[in-house]
């Protein structure tokens, strides 16, 4: 056997989704019963989800990136309006704002979390107040170790705006607060919003959720979910229906399909078991990578219970002889799939010109991105795998060392 065939057969991939009998059975048991889109298993769903993370209400939609969405729309932004939004975090949290009209005003993170810096977000918020309307803060759990929401919350109510949180990351996560709770994720925001995108702690393929407890919020997400139709007239081709709707907003069409709903019921359910898998690999990494000097794994704060979606490292360039792109490369070779999150969005073409951000107001992420590793991490990845990836960060390490 050649190197090759050698590292084709010991390949790990950055992402393997754990879909079973369970999934397929409900699934199965959707297409046979004559309802596949909006219906029983998407309000099943919707359900215990919000039960799942100790939310009111649950709207299932169609992406992550549709929630955010409603959820903007839900509290009124217009076009001019400014939001509070983290650069280290991917496309939609900002280009969902764009979708109104309205600026993002991106803020750097925290070196510790790679988080929304409170301190930061403090002074945005007084120079965007100054310059207009600044309606939201948008704080994302980036990787799934959560933001400090405290701070966060504080800042809503200083500057009267709502927390939107962009829970892409979190299923579960927590963050104990000023009082000792363990609070979960949405804890105390206006809406949280979730992602089931096929890499995503628990997938329907494509799929998302907006939880609130604030029930008017709720209700508008739902309806202009299902292009601005009146209440209820999801069910409008059941018998039990109506066959008669009014169209009250001009809404969008982004409603959860039964057959996603019945795969999401089925990820929920074992959503505990894919969060332990992940907590122990994230510990095999951190043990076993912790005397690798030219890697920093990530550590997780006292008052954090991370749900481990990534597990992103930071390479110590000034030990290294590689850059960060030709690591990449090198894990490539030993057939392991790696991953960036993400190039700030500060630097990205379309933010940097239209909006002119200047890139030393973002010190921390431009000096944290360059060095930035996400290694796989997923419900399945076995012992082997593990082993497979800390003797290829090893072995590279040691041959490139500075
Ligand atoms: C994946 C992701 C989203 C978008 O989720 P979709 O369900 O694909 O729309 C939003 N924010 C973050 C941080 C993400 O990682």
């Amino acid at each position: 056997m050649n190197n090759a065939t050698v590292a084709a057969q010991r390949s790990v991939p950055f992402f393997r989704p754990s879909v079973g009998e369970a999934e397929k059975t409900a699934v199965l048991k959707v297409l046979e019963g004559g309802w596949l889109t909006t219906g029983k298993k998407t309000k099943e769903f919707e359900e215990r989800f919000a039960a799942s993370v100790g939310a009111k209400y649950a709207v299932a939609l169609n992406s992550c990136t549709a929630a955010l969405h409603l959820a903007l729309e839900a509290i009124g932004l217009a076009p001019g309006d400014q939001v509070l939004v983290p650069n280290m975090t991917f496309a939609a949290t900002a280009e969902v704002v764009r979708y109104f009209g309205a600026k993002p005003v991106l803020v750097d993170c925290e070196a510790e979390t790679l988080c929304l810096d409170p301190q930061q977000a403090y002074s945005a918020a007084r120079r965007a107040q100054a310059s207009g309307p600044l309606k939201a803060i948008l704080p994302m759990h980036y990787g799934g170790q959560m933001a400090d929401m405290d701070a966060m919350h504080a800042l809503g109510a200083e500057f009267g705006i709502p927390v939107i949180e962009d829970a892409a990351h979190t299923l579960p996560a927590y963050r104990r607060d000023a009082a000792g709770e363990w609070r979960p994720v949405g804890h105390g925001s206006s809406a949280a919003c979730f992602s089931f995108y096929a890499n995503k702690c628990i997938t329907t393929g494509e799929g998302g959720m907006a939880t609130t407890n604030d029930e008017a919020l709720a209700d508008r997400m739902r309806m202009m979910s299902l292009h601005g139709l009146s209440r209820s007239a999801w069910n409008r081709f059941e018998s039990k229906g109506s066959w008669y709707y009014e169209i009250v907003a001009p809404g969008f069409k982004y409603n959860l399909t039964d057959v996603a709903g019945a795969l999401g019921v089925a990820q929920l359910g074992r959503s505990e078991e894919f969060w332990q898998a992940r907590r122990r690999i994230a510990s095999l990494y951190r043990e076993q990578l912790s005397e690798v000097a030219e890697i920093e794994v990530p550590a997780e704060r006292e008052d954090c219970q991370s749900s481990w979606h990534l597990f992103s490292t930071r390479l110590h360039l000034d030990r290294l002889t590689i850059d960060r792109a030709r690591f990449i490369e090198e894990m490539k070779e030993h057939g392991i799939t790696c991953s960036v999150h993400w190039m700030p969005l500060h630097l990205h073409p379309y933010y940097r010109e239209t909006y002119g951000f200047a890139p030393e107001e973002y010190p921390v992420a431009n000096a944290l991105w360059p060095r930035l590793v996400s290694l796989p991490i997923f419900p399945s990845m076995t012992d082997e795998e593990v082993e497979i990836v800390v003797s290829a960060v090893r072995t590279i390490c040691a041959e490139n060392r500075a």
